[in-house]
């Protein structure tokens, strides 16, 4: 069902229910083999960050449909895909968008706190959406963790790396500290660092995140290595580092202020667990029905004909929804499907 038009951007908002949630990447839940479920309930974002890799919100170029999943059906899910990884689970809601344009978070929170084998809740933000009542209220329903995403501590470049003008980081800086001193949340301050744009700000960040007392179960730090994704924004002039570069200016910052700022999944206590089956093979052909509008353009989503998997068409604005086609399985990784109608 499509419920309204998004914002300026202008891409609709589909609601997802009684459809599978693994196949995707825009939405539902992505088990990459470990004891981390990342969780997706929304794919809208209130920012247009200039180098979003996911060319997320109003000034997104590439998007036509916007995703918000039920609550009901995203639990239920997340139940039976928790329930194949034992124990030590986190459930790590991260989105192509940010968390908090989701109507129901909190009562998501609680839910998935319940799951058995859940042990850590956590959740990716830029944090422009919060208050402090939110704040109490995602506390009381057992967050974890907050990585909150700060890329600059001036004011204008923060505006101006949101690509919004609205945005005040003066006021998410002023929640990071709520946080710690007021809710059981951990804060981890995970700024994106994009060379040439926020060199100077990164040393900032680091002197903010221990000064207002981040890490307290998990590091204070995560900082993020801008990359050039091919359907993501791109500012001009701007071109990656190498990962070598990124861990030697890494590792001198750590030197520099004392703090561990090369991270491996072992800090989270992240390690191997039992995934689900990989169904469709590559290049697999598949009997699929669409369901709903694709995520970007040409794009449309379908279910396999046994209901077990959804899946992204490509090259499919010319299929009606509601259409039985086959189609070819291109990429498959993760259980994250991308076919192309067969004609
Ligand atoms: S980087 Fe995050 S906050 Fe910024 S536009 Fe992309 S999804 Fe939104």
């Amino acid at each position: 069902m499509i419920l309204m038009r998004y914002a300026e951007g202008g891409a609709r908002v589909f609601r997802v229910e009684d459809i599978p949630l693994v196949g995707c990447i825009a939405f539902g839940l992505i088990d990459r083999g470990t004891n981390l479920i990342q969780v997706r309930p929304t794919s809208i974002c209130p920012l247009s960050c200039v180098f979003c890799s996911t060319d997320s919100g109003p000034k997104s170029r590439g998007r036509i449909t916007e995703y918000l999943v039920s609550l009901d059906c995203l639990v239920e899910n997340f139940r039976r895909l928790a329930s194949v990884k034992g124990d030590g689970v986190e459930a790590h809601i991260d989105t192509v968008g940010d968390p908090l344009t989701y109507p129901w978070l909190v009562e998501l929170v609680s839910e998935l706190r319940g799951v058995r084998g859940v042990e850590v809740v956590s959740m990716q933000t830029h944090g422009s959406l919060l208050n402090e009542k939110l704040l109490d209220e995602l506390s009381s329903a057992g967050l974890s963790r907050i990585n909150l995403s700060i890329d600059a501590i001036d004011a204008d470049l923060a505006k101006r790396l949101s690509d919004t003008e609205w945005y005040d980081v003066k006021r998410v800086a002023e929640l990071a500290g709520y946080i710690v001193d007021n809710t059981s949340i951990d804060l981890l301050v995970a700024p994106v660092w994009v060379p040439g744009l926020n060199d100077q700000e990164i040393p900032k960040i680091i002197e903010f995140s221990l000064s207002v007392g981040a890490g307290e179960k998990w590091p204070p730090l995560g900082v993020q290595k801008y990359e050039a994704h091919k359907r993501g924004r791109k500012p001009s002039g701007v071109h990656p580092i190498s990962w070598r570069s990124f861990y030697d200016k890494l590792r001198q910052w750590e030197e520099e202020f004392g703090v561990k700022l090369r991270l491996s999944p072992e800090d989270f206590s992240i390690r191997r667990a039992p995934s689900l089956p990989v169904l469709y093979r590559k290049l697999e052909k598949v009997s699929v029905r669409v369901v709903g509008p694709g995520w970007l353009r040409g794009e449309k989503l379908a279910v396999t004909s046994r209901g077990d998997r959804v899946i992204t068409l490509v090259g499919a604005d010319h299929i009606p929804i509601g259409a039985s086609v086959k189609a070819r399985i291109l990429t498959n990784k993760h259980n994250i499907y991308v076919a192309e109608p067969i004609s």
